[in-house]
């Protein structure tokens, strides 16, 4: 592959900022505005509901859900499967709407905001981390991670992205040639590289052994101290609870608790 194929994709997706929603009619999201509201909050969401339509029938996903992130917090979403957090992470992350209540990014309702408004606040806010690494194999991991910084604002270098997950060494490897925590890491420093606000992570270890489990939660805790990054973890395996500051307990779309642990324990330290 040559560099020149490569310029030419980013050269693509630059060219397509104004159709990504960049452009026109720029709307500001920026951490300034709280007025009436807590400057400490990122996400508050109050009697937050989904139901999702399938057929006849109606599945309840979320009921009355409230709910406040601080910022810089490292939050654990902890609960069975079908208990509701992939679509509680994904409606704060503009990924899907509730049927019903509200859900705010700092001061931005972001229950019924447009399209292009929501595309932006994903874009200039949200890192998305998900169980599958979704990179482009045929890219490098350098090329991967350049692929997101070049339609960001104020990116950091893809080099440096990848130095805080630890893979400086690997930055001309392709996909292929690395582990699936590796892949991972490769992931977050994409997800991280636009430096966003907050990181929603969908069970970033679920596919992940054991000892590869714990060096990407150590990714995360690293970028969520080091950079202040604001984590939310999605995660059946309640030892992960231990590395953060409070864990919401998700049971049949209710919180049924939220715990607050009075020190955090170190990725490394956690066993199961
Ligand atoms: P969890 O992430 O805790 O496993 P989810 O948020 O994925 O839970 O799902 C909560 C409930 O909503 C489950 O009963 C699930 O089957 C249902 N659900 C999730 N997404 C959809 C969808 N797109 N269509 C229908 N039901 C859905």
């Amino acid at each position: 592959m040559t560099d020149g194929w490569i310029s030419g994709i980013l050269r693509w997706i630059g060219g397509r900022r104004a159709w990504l929603g960049v452009a026109p009619a720029r709307q500001d999201l920026s951490r300034a505005v709280h007025p009436g509201g807590d400057p400490g909050v990122v996400f508050a969401s109050r009697g937050l509901s989904k139901i999702y339509r399938v057929g006849e029938i109606d599945v309840v996903a979320l009921r009355s859900v409230d709910l406040e992130i601080r910022e810089g917090e490292f939050i654990v979403l902890l609960g069975p499967s079908g208990s509701g957090k992939s679509t509680l992470l994904n409606i704060l992350g503009g990924l899907d709407a509730p049927t019903s209540g509200e859900a705010r990014f700092r001061d931005h309702n972001l229950v019924g905001a447009s399209e292009q408004l929501l595309t932006q606040y994903r874009r200039e806010h949200v890192g998305f981390v998900f169980q599958f690494y979704n990179l482009i194999p045929s890219l490098t991991v350098r090329e991967n991670v350049a692929l997101v910084t070049e339609i960001a604002d104020h990116p950091m270098q893809p080099e440096a992205a990848l130095q805080l997950v630890g893979l400086e060494q690997r930055l001309d490897h392709f996909p292929s040639q690395l582990s699936g925590g590796e892949q991972q890491r490769v992931a977050i420093a994409r997800a991280i590289a636009k430096r966003p606000d907050v990181l929603l992570c969908d069970e970033p270890t679920g596919a992940l052994d054991y000892r590869t489990g714990i060096v990407v939660l150590a990714a995360i805790a690293r970028i969520n101290q080091q950079l202040g990054t604001t984590a939310v973890v999605i995660t059946h395996n309640a030892a992960i609870a231990a590395m953060a500051d409070r864990v919401v307990h998700l049971a049949d779309g209710t919180i049924a608790r939220i715990s607050v642990n009075a020190a955090r324990q170190a990725p490394e330290e956690i066993v199961w």
